[in-house]
């Protein structure tokens, strides 16, 4: 394992976790001239398919791990869920830091450690008991949501408790939980930054997502004026947040916008759904950005290109996807997932326009 401060053309990038953003990551460093090799426990991996190397092995091995980071020149992720125990000794090796990647992990650390950058969450109790949830209620009151503290995404690990009946019939899960208060918003928005090693942070412009059952369905750019003019201290703290951490490549905080400003919800300390309309809708997307800021090379601009940008989520079947390739306006990206699990992304549509 070498670090180096910025990688040669050649170089082997490594990869943990074999998803679709690993797949958009890899397609990008290919296009820098960069070697990837995807660490991943599953055996079809979509990564995998467009990458150089794949070791198969449980992200939970040391061994695995230790080989790993000696045949690559630099690590990052893809998942924030990698166990850390066995990424302590990678050091600066990796980026963004095992320690962003043990806050982001943890939705109660997350939220404490944002709380004390000066940001705002929704309400918030742990719960490891039912007394617990009792006396998060008393404080915080119905309607909320008891999710899991560690391990969550797309809405799993989440349930909503609209009243005291809902309260009284939740079996509490063998987990740590975090009960929060349910915010009022207007609309929800992200904001994504990359900073690279010297500190240096972009941003690119933030869309507005709407969601279905916890998931992402829709980004929007321009958003609506309520994220519009929340956008300014969002990026504020998810700058704080960023320099706090000493980060390293594309973190990703996503806000409720509510009429006493913006909400902080959670971070995700890699590239991030929201921003797959960057790769036709940025002047240099999230993805491309990532492996620059990991690479140690210059960071590239930002800015958005179009005038009005759209990116729907392909959840389900895809055998008719290609029919959309019929609209002008669209670019078809998927993900090569054979199997369409409900709720899975399987892929998902950019549209761009060039006016407004
Ligand atoms: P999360 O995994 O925490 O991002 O939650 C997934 C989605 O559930 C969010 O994007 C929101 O649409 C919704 N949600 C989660 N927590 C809350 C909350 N405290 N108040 C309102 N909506 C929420």
């Amino acid at each position: 394992m070498r670090q180096a401060q910025s990688l040669k053309p050649g170089s082997t990038i490594g990869i943990l976790g074999g998803g679709q953003l690993g797949r958009m990551l890899a397609m990008s460093a290919a296009q820098l001239g960069y070697r990837c090799h995807i660490l991943t426990p599953e055996r079809d991996s979509v990564a995998a398919e467009v990458a150089a190397e794949t070791t198969v092995a449980p992200l939970t091995d040391p061994l695995a791990i230790g080989r790993f980071a000696d045949a690559c020149d630099a690590i990052t992720f893809e998942w924030e869920n990698v166990p850390t125990g066995p990424l302590q000794f990678l050091g600066d090796a990796i980026a963004p830091s095992v320690r962003a990647l043990e806050t982001a992990q943890d939705r109660l650390r997350e939220k404490r450690f944002v709380e004390d950058l000066g940001g705002r969450p929704a309400p918030f109790a742990p719960v490891d008991s039912a007394d617990d949830l009792a006396r998060a209620i008393a404080r915080i009151g119905t309607p909320g949501v008891l999710k899991t503290a560690r391990d969550g995404y797309d809405g799993k690990g989440q349930w909503r408790l609209a009243g005291p009946r809902d309260v009284e019939a939740i079996r509490l899960p063998q987990a740590p939980c975090v009960y929060e208060g349910w915010v009022d918003y207007a609309a929800e928005f992200s904001v994504i930054l990359v900073r690279g090693a010297d500190g240096e942070v972009r941003f690119w412009d933030s869309t507005e997502n709407r969601h279905e059952d916890g998931i992402l369905s829709q980004s929007l750019w321009p958003p609506c004026d309520a994220v519009a003019a929340q956008v300014g201290p969002a990026r504020a703290l998810a700058e704080k947040v960023a320099h706090a951490l000493g980060y390293v490549g594309v973190l990703t905080c996503e806000f409720f916008a509510t009429a006493a400003g913006p909400v902080f919800n959670e971070m995700a300390p890699r590239v991030h759904n929201s921003g797959h309309w960057t790769i036709e809708g940025a002047a240099t997307s999230q993805f491309e950005n990532h492996i620059r800021a990991v690479a140690g090379l210059p960071l590239g601009n930002t800015a958005t290109t179009a005038g009005r940008v759209t990116m729907d989520n392909i959840i389900g079947d895809v055998s008719g996807a290609h029919a959309v390739l019929s609209d002008p306006a669209a670019h078809l990206h998927l993900y090569g997932k054979s199997d369409a699990r409900e709720g899975r992304k399987m892929g998902h549509v950019t549209r761009i326009w060039h006016g407004r």
